[in-house]
């Protein structure tokens, strides 16, 4: 996997985080894909002032829709599945994930009080639960975006609230992002082996891989995209049995 494709399919969730926020949620949200089609299986955003359930993370409804459509008893076709979601999966969703034996995780940016995937756990490489599933966590992709949006919610959040925070802490701030720490994710040999040589210097000096924001990605109307997206996975449960067919043959 080069970075390239991890910033397509990066960009495919951070649309989907935007979608989120102009729909009233928490600007969160995933998509996997199955990494031998290379297509969307299935994506999750945040659904949790909706549905007024603190567990309905954007991860686990991806989960779900992968469920009722593929079976909740065999869960081999995660070991087939990336999943990329724009901010580290909490504590909760990366024990999910590792027991379905999800294949590999993408995310943007760290969850700082709950990430599961480094932050404040590791737990794709604790052995306490499923101790056969270990998986590969790469953080970092279009990780300034993630953190734009999530700064997004909580200027719009505070401009509803009925007590708004003083006007300092209100001004959004576009221009300063804290450094990442990659080694709360990665080892230095592992981040060579899955971003290249050519990037450890930001691995040494904490820096996001891309200097710029793409502002145009995180300003967009994505309902279309949506309708897109979810057709994509609607067809997706289709063409496997088609595939497998024609592997069959051969
Ligand atoms: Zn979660």
């Amino acid at each position: 996997m080069s970075l390239d494709s991890y910033v397509h399919f990066m960009r495919m969730a951070t649309k989907l985080a935007r979608y989120a926020l102009d729909h009233g949620e928490t600007p969160v949200a995933c998509i996997f894909v199955h990494t031998p089609a290379d297509q969307v299986v299935a994506y999750g955003m945040n659904d949790t002032n909706r549905s007024l359930t603190g567990i309905a993370h954007a991860e686990f409804m991806g989960i779900e829709q992968i469920q009722s459509k593929f079976g909740a008893q065999d869960t081999s076709i995660f070991k087939d599945i990336t999943l990329y979601v724009t901010v580290e999966p909490c504590i909760m969703c990366a024990s999910a994930l590792k027991q379905l034996g999800i294949q590999k995780v993408v995310f943007g940016c760290g969850n700082e009080r709950f990430g599961g995937n480094g932050s404040i756990l590791s737990i794709q490489k604790d052995s306490c639960t499923a101790p056969q599933n270990k998986h590969i966590s790469v953080p970092g992709i279009l990780r300034k975006e993630a953190i734009m949006l999530l700064r997004y919610f909580y200027v719009r959040e505070n401009e509803r609230s009925p007590k708004p925070k003083a006007k300092a802490n209100r001004k959004l701030d576009v221009s300063t992002f804290p450094p990442i720490d990659w080694s709360l994710y990665l080892t230095r040999e592992e981040f060579k082996d899955i971003l290249g040589s050519e990037y450890l210097s930001h691995y040494d000096e904490k820096l996001d891989l891309s200097k710029t924001v793409d502002w145009g990605l995180i300003d967009g109307n994505y309902d279309d995209f949506f309708l897109n997206i979810k057709q994509q996975c609607d067809q997706f449960s289709l063409q496997v049995p088609k595939k497998l067919k024609q592997e069959n043959c051969r």
